[in-house]
């Protein structure tokens, strides 16, 4: 034992969507295992089940068949009480779209989830500012999201992710909106998360700069697993030859 354990565990997760005679089978039986403190990416082309199977290990749908095990608890077996504590406390979420609140500041949506959390004014303050000090905009704490850049926009949707210091960051198409050199920035600073505050991040994207920051990668093809590489061991065996 290394240390790690399983943050999430899916066990023959399928999901069917139904649209009157329609039936989409866009997941097929997934396995897999996310080790604490990991950067990984779930890669594959558009339509294989990316976001899907983003949304079963967020919590954030049910599978169809199967299970999903968040810190070793089934997530099937949770009231929408605790499901609602999960999705704040443990899981900070990042969308392509920001998802932001377009009437708030910066500040505003920083701090929403610690208000929900019950931090206290002065805790959630300075927490605030913290994180948007983190992300580079703390001079910008009192812009609204149509007043800010989409790189911008990002980056005050990551200090939002990270006010309760969530075990998990999952990013879903985090730079999808974003130009090349935006989207570079905003994957630096995800890896600077994982190796600076050991929180395991978890992105479904087909960004491939994701491949060299990612730990490992699971290849998505038609809503199953095509393979899973190991890029910590890529890199040992490249440097070893080298
Ligand atoms: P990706 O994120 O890799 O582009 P998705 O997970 O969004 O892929 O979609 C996988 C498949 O499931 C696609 O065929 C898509 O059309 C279908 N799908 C996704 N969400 C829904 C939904 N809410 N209702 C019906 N079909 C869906
Ligand atoms: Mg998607």
């Amino acid at each position: 034992d290394n240390g790690t354990h399983n943050v999430v565990r899916l066990v023959d997760v399928v999901k069917v969507f139904r649209m009157g005679q329609q039936e989409v089978r866009a997941l097929k039986g997934i396995n897999l295992a996310i080790r604490s403190g990991e950067y990984l990416s779930i890669m594959g082309p558009s339509g294989s089940g990316k976001s899907t199977l983003f949304n079963m290990i967020g919590a954030l749908d049910k599978p169809t068949s199967g299970r999903v095990f968040i810190d070793e608890v089934d997530v099937s077996q949770l009231d929408a009480y605790e499901l609602a504590w999960l999705r704040c406390r443990k899981i900070g979420y990042i969308f392509q779209t920001f998802n932001l609140i377009q009437v708030m500041t910066a500040m505003e949506n920083v701090t929403l989830p610690m208000i929900f959390a019950g931090m206290s004014r002065d805790e959630y303050v300075e927490k605030g500012m913290e994180l948007l000090q983190l992300v580079g905009l703390a001079e910008r704490y009192q812009h609204k999201p149509p007043e800010l850049s989409g790189g911008q926009q990002q980056r005050v949707a990551i200090a939002r992710a990270l006010a309760n210091d969530p075990a998990i960051i999952l990013a879903d198409e985090p730079t999808g909106n974003l130009d090349l050199a935006t989207g570079e920035e905003i994957i630096g600073l995800l890896k600077r998360l994982s190796a600076e505050r050991g929180v395991t991040i978890i992105s479904a994207t087909h960004d491939i700069k994701m491949l060299n920051v990612s730990d490992r990668v699971v290849w998505i093809r038609d809503g199953m697993v095509d393979r899973i590489e190991d890029r910590e061991e890529l890199k040992i065996t490249v440097g070893e030859v080298g």
